[in-house]
């Protein structure tokens, strides 16, 4: 079944710090990007590719513009209820909101709604691929796996690991983590487009015995994810050294235990040191970049070259519930100020490259999602730019390309995203 989208056309080749900017993107002003079961057939000029299909179905969109859907390397699901929550810093945020909202998922039936809602958010802003903790509770990943694959969308996800400090009502056992985490992987990694990670929420609430376990499970299912927080808060970081004083720092807590390589994402990962991220780039690990959680929780400014200059894969996380947004353009936006702040700068063809191939790549997904490459999965986004009166006038202005894309990631949120498709079908409509 072959179907066609023609408006502008953008996505990533490679990485814009690795290859001069101008090879590191393809643009077609008036672009097809042709579909056949799911994949990507063709993506290039539509006087070019036009003639090659003769009788194709064709949806035109005007005033937009079509790039790989986004990708999420760090968000949580049960959090939706306190997104925006007033006056705390991490430890405290985590006791006086996160917890209780958490603790909500031990009904099924709650995490069924809280899934789909989720779900709809994630479209409703452009995002295909997310890396996704859930809650504590086994069947609160059951629910988000059920709502993802009833929609055929590429989701990573896993159940938390928290053996203490933390509420009685939240925490596993090293022995039902590993078991739980077990059963969940068997029934649903692999399945449709779904993967599993193993999930320790971070170093402070497990045991060093489940770490191990944690550690050895990563190890035990070929393709599996390992997720977790790293050097968010200067607080957290004298906890952990507090509670692990025979470790060299934050990172060899989860070093030791053996959960770090290929596919483990490590979220924030702001007050690293040189050693640190020596180890991470060797290792093959990755970053979840989170502007809008680390400002709006105050945890500090992530240094975006200094870390990618160690050759640590890194990616864009939105963080809600301790994130303020959804879209990947706002995150962008408030990424570009996080470096700003610290008199460097982002690039629109980087921010771009973040929030799509780079994400893949920080994913090992790359092979499948993150551009228009023939035979990679058809998850793309309808960009409108005349979404707001402010974007038609402002982007009206712009003299080229770069500045039009930077103008769109500035102002640009869930209003600008007109259609999202998954695995080639329309999954999200704004005007429907
Ligand atoms: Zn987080």
């Amino acid at each position: 079944m072959l179907h066609a989208y023609r408006a502008a056309l953008l996505h990533c080749l490679a990485d814009p710090t690795q290859v001069p900017v101008d090879e590191a993107y393809a643009y077609f002003e008036d672009g097809l990007l042709v579909v056949a079961d799911g994949k990507i057939l063709a993506a290039g000029d539509a006087s070019e590719l036009l003639p090659r299909y003769p009788n194709i179905a064709i949806n035109e969109y005007r005033d937009a513009l079509i790039t790989p859907g986004f990708i999420d390397t760090h968000i949580h699901y049960p959090q939706l209820g306190v997104i925006g929550s007033y006056g705390t810093q991490l430890l405290e945020w985590l006791e006086t909101y996160t917890f209780p909202a958490e603790g909500r998922f031990a009904d099924a039936e709650h995490a069924r709604d809280i899934a789909e809602r989720f779900l709809d958010e994630l479209l409703r802003n452009g995002t295909t691929t997310a890396l996704v903790f859930g809650s504590v509770h086994r069947q609160s990943v059951d629910a988000f796996f059920e709502a993802a694959l009833a929609r055929d969308l590429r989701m990573i996800a896993g159940k938390v690991l928290m053996d203490r400090n933390a509420p009685d009502y939240l925490t596993d056992t090293p022995e039902s983590g590993y078991a739980d985490s077990r059963a969940l992987i068997e029934r649903w990694h692999g399945k449709g487009r779904l993967h599993y990670a193993v999930t320790p929420r971070f170093a402070p609430t497990s045991s060093p015995e489940q770490l191990e376990l944690a550690g050895k499970l990563f190890g035990e299912y070929p393709d599996l994810y390992m997720h977790t927080h790293l050097s968010e808060n200067l607080k957290e970081i004298e906890w952990v050294k507090a509670l692990f004083p025979e470790r060299k720092g934050y990172l060899d807590v989860y070093d030791h235990h053996k959960l770090i390589g290929p596919r483990a994402v490590f979220a924030h990962g702001v007050h690293l040191c040189d050693e640190e991220c020596q180890r991470l780039g060797e290792s093959g690990s990755a970053v979840a970049f989170c502007p809008t959680s680390n400002l709006f929780i105050g945890s500090g400014l992530f240094d975006l070259p200094r870390v990618e200059g160690f050759g640590v894969r890194v990616g864009l996380g939105t963080d809600v519930g301790g994130g303020t947004s959804f879209s990947q353009l706002t995150t962008l936006s408030e990424a570009y100020k996080v470096l700003q702040l610290q008199g460097k700068n982002l690039d629109p063809f980087k921010a771009l490259y973040l929030a799509t191939l780079g994400g893949a790549r920080a994913l090992y997904l790359d092979e499948r999602i993150g551009n228009f490459a023939t035979g990679k999965d058809a998850d793309f986004v309808v960009l409108d730019y005349k979404a707001t009166p402010l974007m038609d006038f402002r982007l009206s202005q712009a003299r080229n390309l770069k500045e039009k894309l930077f103008a769109l990631m500035m102002l640009g949120d869930d209003r600008a995203v007109k259609e999202t498709f998954a695995a080639g079908r329309s999954v999200h409509r704004r005007d429907h």
